[in-house]
């Protein structure tokens, strides 16, 4: 079922802040040997360098606000033309407004690719500002880990809590997700791409339906669109949430 590098896999993941896209990123690139394209984590490098890019991200990653779409476009654009994207890439974190899921279907026609498949981790608000607030995350690999977990389980690193996972920030991400961030799901859902899976289960069982929504729409089986559209709207995989983000 798994495929190797050179086959071209594209993926989107999309989700709120706190539904657990990092944690699969994570599991593709592993299974898949392709780059996980995190804007979060490249802007916090960014910031931890301390170029210029990072001197204005920092206070408006502190509050939970977005980048400016010119600067995230910037961001996405040059890092989907380096060659280990040749391969594949799995992207987290973009398009998070409708202009830069716009720029991003540009980008992709002209890079003559396109997406094998959007997975959708629904988690309800409630569950998103519980798993947040007090989140602990490794500096090295950036698994993150409940509140009072002492060191990283992959690399022994001691544990630290995002800026952004303070309770003052948390709720404005959650805002500015439902505001900016939710209709771009619209814009995927319109491609019939979007395999919605729900993310509260364990991180082995999200695991196997994100892999069984990969697999059933990989470039080797129909193209997703016409999968979509012959069965007549959005692909699924798992049981549906309650009020979901
Ligand atoms: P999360 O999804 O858990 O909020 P991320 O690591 O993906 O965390 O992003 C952290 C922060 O980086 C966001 O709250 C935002 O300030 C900024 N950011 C990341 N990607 C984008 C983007 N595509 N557009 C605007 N801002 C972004």
């Amino acid at each position: 079922m798994g495929r190797g590098v050179g086959w071209g896999m594209n993926l989107l993941l999309y989700g709120a802040p706190g539904s657990g896209k990092g944690t699969q990123a994570n599991m593709l690139r592993a299974r898949f040997g392709i780059p996980h394209i995190a804007t979060g984590d490249m802007l916090r490098a960014e910031i931890q360098a301390g170029t210029e890019l990072g001197r204005k991200a920092q206070p408006i990653l502190a509050a939970g606000q977005y980048v400016s779409d010119d600067i995230m476009i910037g961001i996405i654009r040059n890092r989907l033309r380096r060659p280990d994207c040749e391969p594949g890439f799995i992207i987290d974190g973009f398009p998070r407004t409708v202009p830069q899921a716009n720029a991003l279907d540009t980008l992709m026609v002209e890079l003559r690719k396109r997406f094998d498949c959007v997975i959708y981790l629904k988690v309800e608000v409630d569950e998103l500002l519980r798993r947040l607030s007090g989140r602990l995350v490794c500096p090295q690999c950036q698994r993150t880990f409940p509140p009072g977990t002492r060191a990283c389980t992959a690399d022994g690193s001691e544990l630290a809590q995002r800026e952004d996972d303070k309770p003052e920030a948390v709720r404005p991400r959650i805002e500015i997700y439902l505001e900016k961030t939710v209709p771009v799901l619209d814009h995927y859902r319109a491609s019939g791409l979007v395999s919605e899976i729900d993310g509260r289960g364990t991180i082995e069982e999200i695991s196997s339906q994100v892999l069984v929504a990969v697999n059933g729409r990989s470039s080797s089986s129909p193209r997703s669109g016409e999968v979509a559209r012959s069965a007549g709207g959005t692909g699924t995989a798992g049981g549906a949430g309650k009020k979901t983000a």
